[in-house]
This record gives C-alpha cells, sequence and structure tokens, in this order.
C-alpha cells in the first residue's frame, strides 16, 4: 500500500487547505528533481508528495480520501495492486508519472514567476521526462473511450478492441532514411544534438541547454528520408489490443496501460494507452456507487395482503418477500445484490422501491370489490392523517 497521504506531507488529518498547501511546498522544494539532478529516490519522494498533494488539495477527493482510503480516490492504483504498472484510476487521476508531478508543481507555481530561473529552467527537467536514454521523444499517449454494459461492468471482462495507432516504419525500420542512404551531421546543431539559448533574468544569465528539434537531439539527420514514412520511422497501423478489466468499474474510471500508445518519431519509446470507461445504461438497474436501485410495481391488493415475488438482480433473478401492508415507495433491500466494490473486498446491495400502482380503469366485478372495500375502509383516515407535508 502507498503510504498515508498526511504522513507524507508530515500534516495532521484536519490541516486546514492552507496547511497541506504549504507542506507540499515545502516538501516539493526540498526534493524538486532539478534541485536532485540524478536522484531517484528524491525524484520518487516528489512524485508521492505530488500525489499526496493532488488528493488533499482537492475537497472531494479528500474527503473520499478520508472515508475509503486510497481505494477510495484511485482505486488503489498507486500501490499497484492492480496487476502492476496498468492500474487503475479514479477520475481525474492518473497515475503519478514525474511529468503529472512537475506540471502540478509549476501549476501551484503559476502565479510565482521567475520560479524557472531558481532552479534553472524547469522546461528543461520536463522535456527530459519526455525522453528516453537514447535521447528520442516519447510517443504520444493514446486516448480512447470503452463502453461497458453493466453487466460487464459488474462482472469483469476483457475486451478485444482495434486502434489506430503509430507502429515503427517496416521499410527503414524506424530510423527515417530511406533504405540504402546513409546520415548526414545536422546542419542546426552541429552534429552536438543539442541547442544553447542564454536567458536574462533577475539572478542573471540563464543558460538553457534543450535538444535539437531539428535532429531530435541526435546531431544527424537522413540524407534522404525514408519515402514510406516522409522521415519520421513511422507509420499510422490499426492494432489488436486486449484488455482486463475488473469488476466493480464505473463510468469516469480509466486504465493506463503503458508502453501501448503511439510509437515515438524514429524510435523513440511508445507513450501509453489510456481506456476511459463508460457504462451504458440499463432496461431497469439504476446504479449509485456501488448499489443497484429498481422499481417494483404492485398492486393495491398485493401491497395490503403480501406476496413472495421475483425480482431480477445483475446475477438473476431471486425472490422478494413483500411484506403485507407494504407503503408505496417503501425501499426494500437485497443484500449484496449490487456490484462488486472494485479492489476491495464485498459488494453493494439492490434496493427495491415499491410503487403501488391502482389500475387506470376497472371491470365491473374490481368495481363491486372496490365499492365494498371503500365502505371498510371508510374510518381509516381523519383529517389527522389525510393530509402530510410533502417529502423531498
Ligand atoms: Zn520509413
Ligand atoms: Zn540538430
Amino acid at each position: 500500500m502507498p503510504r498515508d497521504y498526511y504522513e507524507v506531507l508530515g500534516v495532521d488529518k484536519d490541516a486546514s487547505q492552507d496547511e497541506i498547501k504549504k507542506a507540499y511546498r515545502k516538501k516539493a522544494m526540498k526534493y524538486h528533481p532539478d534541485r536532485n539532478p540524478d536522484n531517484e529516490e528524491a525524484e520518487e519522494k516528489f512524485k508521492e508528495v505530488s500525489e499526496a498533494y493532488s488528493v488533499l488539495s482537492d475537497k472531494n477527493k479528500r474527503r473520499k480520501y478520508d472515508q475509503f482510503g486510497h481505494a477510495g480516490v484511485n482505486g488503489g492504483q498507486a500501490g499497484g495492486g492492480f496487476g502492476g504498472a496498468q492500474g487503475f484510476s479514479g477520475q481525474g487521476f492518473g497515475g503519478f508519472d514525474i511529468s503529472d508531478a512537475l506540471r502540478m508543481f509549476m501549476d501551484d507555481f503559476g502565479g510565482f514567476g521567475g520560479f524557472e530561473d531558481f532552479f534553472g529552467g524547469s522546461r528543461r527537467s520536463s522535456s527530459r521526462s519526455r525522453r528516453s536514454t537514447n535521447n528520442r521523444k516519447k510517443g504520444s499517449d493514446l486516448k480512447i473511450k470503452l463502453s461497458l454494459s453493466l453487466k460487464e461492468a459488474a462482472e469483469g471482462t476483457t475486451k478485444h478492441i482495434k486502434i489506430k495507432r503509430m507502429e515503427t516504419c517496416e521499410a527503414c525500420n524506424g530510423k527515417g532514411a530511406e533504405p540504402g542512404t546513409s546520415f548526414k551531421t545536422c546542419p542546426v546543431c552541429n552534429g552536438q544534438g543539442q541547442v544553447r539559448n542564454v536567458q536574462r533574468s533577475m539572478l542573471g544569465q540563464v543558460v538553457n541547454v534543450q535538444p535539437c528539434s531539428n535532429c531530435d537531439g541526435q546531431g544527424k539527420i537522413p540524407e534522404k528520408p525514408c519515402k514510406k514514412c516522409s522521415g519520421s520511422g513511422r507509420i499510422k497501423k490499426q492494432k489488436d489490443i486486449k484488455i482486463d478489466i475488473p469488476a466493480g468499474i464505473s463510468t469516469g474510471h480509466y486504465k493506463t496501460i503503458r508502453g501501448e500508445g503511439n510509437v515515438g518519431e524514429r524510435n523513440g519509446p511508445r507513450g501509453n494507452l489510456v481506456v476511459f470507461f463508460e457504462i451504458e445504461s440499463h432496461k431497469y438497474f439504476v446504479r449509485k456507487d456501488d448499489n443497484i436501485f429498481i422499481e417494483l410495481h404492485v398492486s393495491p391488493a398485493e401491497a395490503a395482503l403480501g406476496k413472495e415475488m421475483k425480482v431480477p438482480t445483475l446475477k438473476g433473478d431471486v425472490k422478494l418477500n413483500i411484506p403485507a401492508g407494504v407503503q408505496s415507495h417503501k425501499l426494500l433491500r437485497l443484500k449484496n445484490k449490487g456490484l462488486p466494490h472494485l479492489n476491495g473486498s464485498g459488494r453493494g446491495d439492490q434496493y427495491v422501491r415499491i410503487v403501488i400502482d391502482v389500475p387506470e380503469s376497472t371491470s365491473k366485478k374490481q368495481k363491486e370489490l372496490y365499492k365494498e372495500l371503500e365502505k371498510i375502509e371508510r374510518g381509516n383516515f381523519s383529517n389527522n392523517n389525510r393530509f402530510s407535508k410533502i417529502k423531498q
């Protein structure tokens, strides 16, 4: 399990938003990658405090976290409880990587101006985070929406889908050079692979070194670009992807499948595939969190006398005992007939709301019986119980 978010930031459970912000700033400054170059431990800490802050600074997420812990805000993703890297995430929350953390840091300090000057250019660090060891730019993430039926959400499923994504060009092996031709020195950076930028700031001159965009940091460019991919080293192709979906998924959940996004230009590493789930609405069932609601229509006689009835649930029909004298809009509970809790044990319940349907037209026989009944029931109401306030 990931560490407790309050513990990570070093604040009390009842800390104010201000205290949380201050604690985050202090820790984020301390562990910022620009202050701790090539220090993986600091980078991990930086991600950890950023993740904690992203939850505790958001009232809604903080309330859920207080109630349900990590599972409440990210389905336990941060701990990799869901099969390692392919974690599930709650709404607005993706497995925190360093670029998320840096972006959040910059957002938070947005009004601060000049922060880049203190660390000598945070743009450098964010571009660094997008680059792989061979300095190639990572391919972009692919985002897709996937609809599931309520039944699939309740039971979990495996989906095979087709996506179009950028794949390595086979003609040039992703290198971008027309087969049989070679590379030449990049004229923009003279083969250095980097360009230097000198900026003035309140702290004096700041030298900003960035990878050369003309050669993508490689120092050389193809003499003749590959005809098939125009030198990008990649082409669009259709691909079959298998997605395992656990039981309990809701609309708004998403899953990041690492390394299944677009391949980068000229053999850059792959981005991720992010699958957003949407649960289709059902003919009878209404879902609220992991509970299911359904209305059951009964006649006045059935309500008065009580009856055992078959009620559909996500797992087939079950018998429900309608007690004699049941009132209209009474909620009856079918325990554990809701959806399984994502990443936790147990499941929700199904609630059956009784609706008493009065016949809109009556046969001769029915009319006689209702008349008889009306006489018997005449004493049931007085001015004391005839009227009541509308229940909102
Ligand atoms: Zn090619
Ligand atoms: Zn260059």
